[in-house]
């Protein structure tokens, strides 16, 4: 599901200016498939430009959030995690014991939310899922 997006290109495209910090923050997201939090965005882009520090990490996710080029997530565990944001829809799994995140689609599941909308009188624009499991070949 993780198509790689261009996030440098949609910065282009929305008219934000690229500093060479920025691009490589820009591309560290887009190589990432793992929903990384801003910690673990500045450990790569400080891998590739040790001049990066994690303020301008957390500026920069929150001006690509802000564009609508970057989706935050919040798993449960109080640390924000970060994705470029997919031009196609899905929800995620959360592994509770290992934080493995499972991207998924399912159309089912589409349909019954917007059926559940649209029977309390409303349109769905949106929605967030986001289910929390534990592996059952792991459990006793
Ligand atoms: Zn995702």
């Amino acid at each position: 599901m993780h198509q790689t997006i261009d996030i440098e290109q949609l910065c282009a495209e929305r008219g934000l200016r690229i500093t060479d910090q920025r691009r490589v923050i820009a591309r560290v997201l887009s190589e990432s498939d793992d929903h990384p939090d801003v910690e673990q965005v500045h450990k790569r882009a400080s891998a590739i430009d040790p001049r990066i520090s994690i303020a301008t990490v957390y500026r920069t996710v929150r001006l690509f959030e802000e564009a609508g080029i970057l989706d935050r997530h919040d798993f449960g565990d109080g640390r924000a995690r970060y994705e470029a944001a997919p031009e196609a829809h899905h929800d995620h799994l959360i592994d509770v014991e290992t934080g493995k995140v499972v991207e998924f689609v399912d159309p089912e599941l589409e349909a019954l939310q917007r059926q559940i909308a649209a029977k309390l009188g409303y349109r769905l624009v949106d929605h967030r899922m986001e289910l929390f499991g534990v592996r059952q070949d792991r459990e006793g």
